[in-house]
């Protein structure tokens, strides 16, 4: 198989045609920065945190959101907030990955953990409250990023969601008849600004996971490509698999996925304008919240019971 660019050895074939590496890595470069425009995900004033995890797409996002910047002669400050759920044998050596990437390509490290705020993920999952570890997982993790980025004076966090991510939870509040939260996803999130809510970006939006991987493994970045123990248990899994089987079979399926969501999207947005959940501080905690009580620490509450 040749490139079709300059009939070297291909390393990938795309829907327009095979690539070698060096036209690889230009064409997913060249998209993501396309995406940031596009969308505009980044502002000239803005402060970016990046919530990595040591994984391909979260190192793949922070080194490309750097190199965006320089490129266009940004001064944007760019910091890095990981977040140790406490997952045994997992997590350690992904953050290890990360330390050292954030030192060679120097980039501010914080890591912030669920032992230190909440309890271990391995501990929470033991308790049998009747939550897939993934749920729990999910809940606090966004509670601890949003809770660190605006501590750190950030106006953008910026995420590695790349495109199967989403187009699974595009699906996920299909089945679930969830349009509040359809609302809320895309390039960026949210419906309204807020103070207690740091704004989501996705530079990797249009970017399927095959594509970030070569991507990770071309450039020759230190990543573990083990799943985490916790992965095949909850319901993002049978979507995942789902969505991969009819990938198989109908090639471009995801990427109808996303094309579909994002041509509905604006009327989504609109349609959920005037059902926006009044935001109220939690009473434990004072983060945001859409009842009394936001869910970490509903979560806390029913595990320390
Ligand atoms: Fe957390 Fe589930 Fe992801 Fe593991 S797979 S890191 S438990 S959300």
């Amino acid at each position: 198989m040749e490139c079709y660019k300059c009939q070297l050895k291909a390393v990938i074939k795309l829907q327009h045609g095979a690539l070698c590496k060096s036209h690889f890595i230009n064409y997913f470069e060249e998209k993501v920065f396309k995406t940031i425009s596009k969308f505009k995900l980044i502002n000239r004033d803005d402060n970016l945190c990046i919530a990595t995890s040591g994984g391909k797409d979260s190192l793949t996002v922070l080194y490309l959101t750097k190199k965006y910047l320089q490129r266009n002669k940004l001064n944007n400050t760019l910091t890095a907030l990981a977040v140790d759920e406490g997952i045994a044998n997992y997590r350690e050596k992904t953050l290890d990955d990360l330390k050292e990437f954030c030192q060679t390509h120097s980039v501010p490290l914080k890591i912030v953990s669920f032992e230190k705020a909440f309890m271990t993920l391995d501990e929470a999952q033991k308790k049998q409250i009747g939550k897939k570890p993934c749920n729990i997982c999910g809940v606090w993790r966004r509670y601890l990023l949003n809770k660190h980025a605006k501590e750190s004076k950030s106006t953008k966090l910026v995420t590695g969601h790349n495109l199967d991510d989403e187009a699974q939870v595009i699906l996920m509040n299909i089945f679930k008849a969830n349009t509040k939260l359809a609302g809320r996803i895309g390039p960026s999130s949210g419906i309204e600004e807020h103070d207690l809510f740091v704004q989501r970006v996705k530079p990797l939006y249009l970017c399927p996971e095959k594509e970030v991987r070569l991507y990770t493994l071309l450039k020759g970045f230190k990543v573990q490509y083990t799943e985490c123990p916790y992965s095949q248990e909850g319901y993002r899994h049978y979507i995942q698999e789902l969505l991969n089987s009819l990938e198989n079979k109908y090639r471009g399926s995801k990427q109808g996925v996303i094309n579909s969501f994002l041509e509905l999207l604006p009327l989504i947005k609109e349609k959920e304008q005037g059902r926006v959940e009044k935001i109220q501080e939690c009473n434990e905690c004072g983060e945001a919240a859409n009842q009394p009580t936001c869910n970490a620490c509903k979560l806390m509450i029913i595990l320390k019971k």
